[in-house]
């Protein structure tokens, strides 16, 4: 078909094909920024728009982290939607803007405005892609613009390529320092792969041992001693930490101990307004990681119309399935492990989005 267009035919039809293709990203980034803004891909169950871009829409991780930081750039600067289907910024331009925009507020702890974002905007208009990583550079000279490299060697090893802030690198030399005596002159690598397990051991709920080691028998070395010594300092302060989180709720509970001090909540959430005053004892840390166990440390979430199983590992916790606030108890069949994004979605189906939103922003 294409084979038979004239070289005229040819050219034009390419010019409209690509005013098409610009029109349909200017649609699809309007179409993301409204699914974000209704979280509508929690309802589907999936625990992010990065998710659902992923695995529902089918995007490759690139392709999605290009809409979707552009989304949200065309979010905090509608009038540059425009600009994306006269061609004079595309999803690359965008997302590596809004990437830097990022990077830098997370470098400095202070969100970049709104009018500062448009300017920025207009800095990066008609360039090309090397064009806007100069630009940036010029704009956030501090930033780290450098992304993390993760390449597969083969085999059981992965090249990791990374950028650290000078406090972070001393940590590791620190870390260096402090496993001298059992890991002596650890590379890079082991000291990461260190730290992550003892890390892991006490915090992933696959994988943590809640047990007190036992004693020291006679026989072992002064450094051995001190190093359970230091072992068991260090534990007994995670646990004064755990202790305190066990009285911690789930954000929804603590949206309905709110609600219980709002006289603007009504409906069902005067139930919860009743109730939500009355303290109760927390999970206990044996029950939550048997719960988070027997889940795989997984979102349950299951979106009942699709059976799509949310499934993710990101910010976990345990949640009550009937609130405590509606007198729902702490046995295992009213537990379930749910992430962030679903459990905010049971507080928005109980308490309504708006009572949501105005907490977790
Ligand atoms: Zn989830």
């Amino acid at each position: 078909m294409v084979a038979k267009l004239s070289d005229d035919q040819l050219v034009f039809s390419i010019r409209t094909l690509a005013r098409n293709e610009r029109k349909i990203s200017r649609a699809i980034l309007e179409h993301v920024v409204e699914v974000e803004i209704r979280r509508l891909y929690a309802d589907l169950g999936y625990s992010s728009m990065f998710d659902w871009l992923v695995r529902d829409l089918g995007y490759s991780e690139s392709a999605a982290y290009r809409r979707l930081q552009s989304a949200r750039l065309i979010r905090a600067v509608p009038e540059a939607i425009l600009k994306v289907e006269s061609g004079a910024l595309n999803l690359t331009t965008l997302s590596k803007t809004q990437t830097a925009i990022r990077n830098e507020e997370r470098r400095t702890g202070t969100k970049v405005d709104a009018q500062t974002k448009a300017e920025i905007v207009s800095q990066i208009d008609c360039k090309s892609s090397r064009e806007t990583d100069v630009k940036l550079a010029q704009i956030f000279p501090d930033a780290v613009v450098t992304p993390e490299k993760v390449r597969e060697l083969g085999g059981d090893r992965i090249r990791v390529e990374l950028v650290l802030t000078r406090e972070q690198y001393e940590n590791i030399e620190r870390a260096r320092e402090v496993m001298s005596h059992s890991h002596f002159g650890a590379s890079l690598g082991e000291i990461v792969s260190v730290a992550t397990s003892e890390f892991l051991k006490r915090r992933d709920p696959l994988r943590r041992v809640l047990k007190q080691p036992k004693g020291m028998s006679h026989g072992d070395t002064a450094a051995e001693v001190n190093e359970v010594k230091a072992r068991k300092a260090i534990e007994k302060a995670s646990r004064r930490r755990e202790a305190k989180s066990e009285t911690e709720l789930s954000p929804a509970e603590v949206l309905m101990d709110g609600a219980g001090r709002s006289a603007a909540a009504q409906g069902a959430t005067d139930l919860l307004i009743r109730t939500s005053t009355k303290k109760s004892p927390g999970v206990s840390s044996q029950l939550r990681n048997k719960i988070l166990k027997k889940a795989g440390a997984k979102c349950e979430f299951r979106d009942e119309r699709s059976g799509q199983v949310c499934g993710s590992r990101y910010q976990v916790q345990v949640d009550h399935i009937k609130p405590r606030a509606l007198g729902g108890d702490n046995s295992s069949k009213n537990l379930r492990a749910l992430c962030r994004t679903h459990n905010l979605l049971f507080a928005e189906r109980i308490l309504g989005r708006r009572s949501v939103r105005s907490h977790f922003k």
